[in-house]
């Protein structure tokens, strides 16, 4: 069962509001942190209902699925800015590039090179993060600070030109032990500081961290962006068509 409309606004109003006391307890500047909603496995419907208030940045994971939701959503004449937050088949990036307009999950230098490609023939340039694997349970990103270095510094030296590259994201681990979520973050955080002193020219600002169950802990350690699904759209109920 999807929520309902009204069910769904109170919960984006909620996850606002504790996004504002996080900053705030943090020390953080109010609204330095975005608030993306991935309504991956929900119908439109629910993108519909949080785009009437006001929210109109998405998260995605699966491309296909995004394609169909996101062009109907479009059609409508809305303008949702959508990012691509699940990891890339090479066969899935030519329709990546032409639906989001942000590719969070470039985890191998491949992928770079070929969102590049695909974006060079779309006339279009693209905004990236690089993902980076910080917890142990987690499979998804860069395993390495050296491989990840690799990629930043292609873009760094122009070989990219329609990637505009933003800065980094992670995953936590699933567990409820506070302290290793934490370590996972500050290590993304030491981790995109080092790569941004080490490329100078490049402006990677963007850490894009926590979820439904720990965006108040990576808020606290220095989150910019959160990725909350749960929390907003409710339990999963597109999981069939997995
Ligand atoms: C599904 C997903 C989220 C949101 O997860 P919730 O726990 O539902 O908030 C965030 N980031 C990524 C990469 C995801 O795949």
């Amino acid at each position: 069962m999807e929520l309902s409309q009204k069910n769904i606004q109170n919960n984006l109003a909620a996850v606002l509001e504790a996004v504002r006391e996080a900053e705030k307890k943090a020390g953080r500047q109010p609204g330095s942190v975005k608030l993306l909603a991935v309504s991956k496995f929900h119908e439109a419907q629910a993108v519909r209902a949080a785009m009437e208030a006001d929210q109109l940045l998405f998260g995605e994971n699966r491309v296909q699925e995004a394609k169909a939701k996101f062009a109907e959503i479009r059609g409508e004449g809305l303008q949702p800015e959508l990012h691509i937050i699940g990891t890339l088949q090479r066969n899935k990036i030519k329709d990546a590039v032409l639906i989001a307009d942000c590719i969070e999950s470039v985890d191998r230098l491949e992928v770079l090179e070929d969102i590049e490609k695909h974006c060079a023939k779309a006339g279009k340039t693209i905004q990236v993060l690089f993902e980076f694997h910080t917890g142990e349970e987690s499979k998804s990103g860069f395993e390495t600070a050296g491989a990840m270095e690799q990629a930043v510094a292609l873009c760094a030296s122009g070989g990219t030109p329609h990637v505009i590259p933003r800065g980094f994201m992670t995953m936590a681990p699933f567990t409820d032990d506070e302290a290793c979520i934490r370590r996972s973050f500050s290590l993304m955080r030491e981790t995109a500081q080092h790569m941004q002193n080490m490329f100078p020219s490049l402006k990677l600002d963007v850490l894009s961290m926590g979820m439904s169950g720990d965006y108040r802990i990576a808020i606290e350690e220095g989150s910019t962006l959160v990725r909350v699904g749960t929390a907003i759209f409710g339990e999963r109920s597109m999981a069939a068509k997995q």
